[in-house]
């Protein structure tokens, strides 16, 4: 299927959807193309807030009077929610950590569960080009371990230049006895491609964990830990249509691959607007389909790509062969990432703001780079539309 009839299908649908966004609705001059920094919310997100403050708002898993229990349910509840939302086989076993996002859970699987599953000497593979969230906290647990006299060797994530994929063939000489553990993300914050994580599994073996960074995935495409074989899933709520500050960690907890996940302590009070709203997100997700918003999305990601290859002065980042709709290589989902030849980002993400489009124009908070290596992303979701797309290439295309 070609991405322009995979848009022409799903047209009516997504006209249906993108009313349920107030704040697209309310600004139709402008198009908000930044969804891989926030998403916007639906109606069914913000009511559920309104309601949840303005009939039981409490603290949970304290008071017991009915606006505590309700609390606290509602958070026990959206934890199995959580659970049943990534097809979970056995969510008798897993567990579902809240957190801010996607940052302070790769924290606490760096910080709460990874020390005590290394010894001297061991390895962990991390990517070096992913978003920093993924490889500050696994630095600060080396860190930690080497205070305590553990020496934990980090072996860089090999990427496939140009593409933005991990290099899957020299993976086999990063992978060694001694590997322990592995990071890694599953769409691609800049490449936008999907980072094949089975390969990586199929690399390193049954017995290694694997920690997904899945701030991409989430509320952009299935994602399902029935089907892959991963050990930690890390997102954050906010860009999955719920609120910031909401996010969770699922932990597989299967007992080959190390300890249980039990982040310790006293974790305080949780947010439980947060939780509400991402409760009110997954539903709203499941019901408009998370397949057909994948689709949705990748089809207007290659119709941007197609348009952009066309135009001289745009270098587009990351791989270029697979962009396709039902291309089984690399999908890109959502997120295009480009430069312009003569005009500096900065002052691109500025001009398309003039012309009614909100970009992220800089270095993409990308492990490695500075602000020298700056860039235009454009990422979408269901709100979206062709016309804006459209749009927007025509736009480029006076700045040649
Ligand atoms: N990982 C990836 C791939 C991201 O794109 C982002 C945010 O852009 C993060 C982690 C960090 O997410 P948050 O700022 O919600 O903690």
């Amino acid at each position: 299927m070609t991405a322009d009839s995979e848009l022409t299908e799903l047209t009516d649908w997504q006209r249906e959807l993108r009313v349920h966004f107030p704040i697209i609705t309310a600004h139709p001059e402008m198009a908000y193309l930044d969804s891989a920094a926030t998403s916007q919310k639906p109606r069914a997100v913000l009511d559920a807030v309104q309601t949840y403050l303005t009939t039981t708002n409490a603290n949970a898993g304290r008071g017991s009077y009915p606006w505590a229990n309700h609390t606290t349910a509602l958070v026990e509840r959206t934890r199995q929610r959580v659970k049943e939302f990534l097809g979970d086989p056995e969510p008798g076993r897993s567990r579902v950590h809240f957190t801010s996002g996607t940052t302070e859970g790769l924290r606490t699987v760096a910080r709460d569960w990874l020390p005590g599953h290394l010894a001297d000497g061991d390895e962990i593979l991390v990517p070096f080009a992913d978003h920093r969230a993924n490889l500050d906290p696994w630095l600060e647990a080396q860190r930690l371990l080497a205070r305590q006299g553990v020496t934990v060797h980090l072996r860089e994530l090999p990427y496939q230049e140009p593409s933005g994929d991990y290099d899957h063939r020299a993976l086999a000489g990063v992978i060694g006895p001694r590997t322990r553990f592995v990071a890694v993300t599953h769409i691609h914050h800049v490449y936008g491609g999907d980072m094949n994580v089975q390969r990586i599994r199929d690399a390193v073996g049954p017995h290694v964990p694997i920690c997904l960074d899945a701030a991409q995935s989430i509320g952009h495409l299935p994602v399902s830990v029935d089907r892959l074989d991963v050990d930690f899933v890390v997102f954050s709520g906010h860009k999955a249509l719920a609120l910031p500050g909401s996010g969770a960690v699922w932990a597989r907890n299967a007992s080959e691959r190390g300890p249980e996940f039990r982040p310790g302590g006293w974790n305080g009070t949780p947010n439980t607007v947060g939780i509400t709203s991402l409760e009110a997100a997954l539903d709203w997700l499941d019901a408009a389909g998370t397949d057909r918003i994948a689709r949705w999305t990748t089809a207007l990601t290659a119709r941007l790509t197609e348009g952009l290859r066309r135009l001289l002065p745009y270098e587009i980042l990351g791989c270029q062969a697979s962009l396709a709709v039902g291309s089984t290589v690399q999908r890109r989902h959502g997120i295009v990432t480009f430069r312009h030849r003569d005009i500096p980002s900065d002052d691109l993400g500025f001009i398309l703001y003039d012309h009614g489009f909100m970009v992220r124009a800089d270095n993409l908070c990308q492990a490695g780079t500075d602000k020298r290596d700056g860039s235009v992303r454009v990422s979408v979701h269901v709100y979206n539309t062709v016309e804006e797309i459209d749009r927007l290439l025509t736009v480029l295309a006076t700045l040649e």
